[in-house]
């Protein structure tokens, strides 16, 4: 039936479209990639994945993470981790950040619309959601689009630190005023996370995958773990697991009262259809075990 079927799914990601890493690209090769941005944008060559994110009180998939591929028409599939840096540097990751902005918000309104309460998270770089522009720019969007706003989280991605602290946190809030919440992508793997925690309008932290991956067979991981949810509790805000890759660490997440979880156990990112899809036919986790 559709619920056996939608669990066989989840647990084999088999119907997912999934690629290998691309290789890594040589330098000139770098410099010309970024030429072909704004073509690639237009011939549909970039292309938005959804990752779900489960709700671990409910056990219901409430919420998906918005990861970016280029599907270049000579040099492969290419994954974020290749050139998110590169349009870092050159300086367009602004316009990719609004194209992934838009096409998400596009795609929450067609979730939502088909009667799924669901929110989506987009991961926005440090430096971009520091600058004073993005808040214009993206309150425009969301203008535009007119979805909840509620419904709609930054991830912040920090693969080079916040050099004006005090810059990026008037920023996020002048963010957190328009009603959009913000998240800290990749926690415990950054410059200065706990100055971050203390000092930024946050509403959820993502705990990197390198402590959650053995957190339910390593002590040291399960301890940091279970302490950074408890410390990220105190202070009102919610936590999300990311990188579970099977059904004892998930088990473990749910001992220690994570509130959401992520990782390829539980779904490998996917077409918004394909999301759509998954959302209408899965019956809670809990009961998908039973059957
Ligand atoms: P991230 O935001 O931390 O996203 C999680 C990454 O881990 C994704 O890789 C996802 O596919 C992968 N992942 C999810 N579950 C598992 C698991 O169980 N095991 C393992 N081994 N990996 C898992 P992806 O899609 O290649 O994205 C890599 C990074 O690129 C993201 O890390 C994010 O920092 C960045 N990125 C992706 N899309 C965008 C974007 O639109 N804008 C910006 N600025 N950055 C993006
Ligand atoms: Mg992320
Ligand atoms: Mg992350
Ligand atoms: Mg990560």
């Amino acid at each position: 039936d559709a619920a056996h079927a939608a669990s066989q799914a989840l647990r084999s990601g088999s119907c997912f479209a999934y690629h290998e890493h691309a290789e890594k690209l040589v330098l000139d090769q770098q410099l010309s990639l970024m030429g072909e941005l704004d073509e690639g944008i237009r011939r549909g060559e970039l292309e938005v994945l959804y990752q779900p994110k489960l709700d671990l009180r409910s056990d219901r998939i409430t919420s998906a993470e918005a990861l970016i591929r280029w599907n270049h028409p000579t040099r492969g599939y290419l994954r974020p981790d290749i050139f998110i840096p590169l349009a870092e540097e050159a300086d367009r990751i602004d316009d990719l950040t609004l194209f992934v902005l838009r096409r998400a918000i596009e795609d929450l309104d067609t979730w939502c619309s088909a009667g799924h309460v669901m929110k989506v998270a987009v991961n926005v770089s440090a430096v971009l959601i520091s600058s004073p522009a993005f808040a214009v720019r993206l309150e425009h969007i969301l203008r535009e689009e007119g979805v909840p706003r509620e419904r709609v989280t930054l991830e912040i991605t920090e693969s080079a630190a916040i050099i004006d602290f005090e810059a990026a946190r008037s920023a996020l809030e002048a963010i957190r005023a328009l009603g959009v919440s913000i998240s800290m992508d990749d926690y415990g793997t950054g410059q200065s996370t706990l100055t971050y925690l203390k000092g930024l309008p946050l509403s959820e932290l993502k705990i990197d995958r390198s402590f959650v991956q053995y957190a339910h067979r390593d002590q040291g991981d399960a301890l940091l773990v279970s302490s950074t949810v408890e410390l990220a509790h105190q202070m009102g805000l919610e936590v999300v697991a990311e990188g579970i890759e099977d059904a004892d660490c998930l088990a473990f997440l749910r001992s220690i009262g994570c509130d959401f979880a992520q990782g390829y156990h539980i779904a490998k990112p996917m077409s918004a259809e394909d999301l759509l899809e998954l959302v209408r036919i899965s019956p809670p986790l809990s009961s998908r075990k039973a059957a």
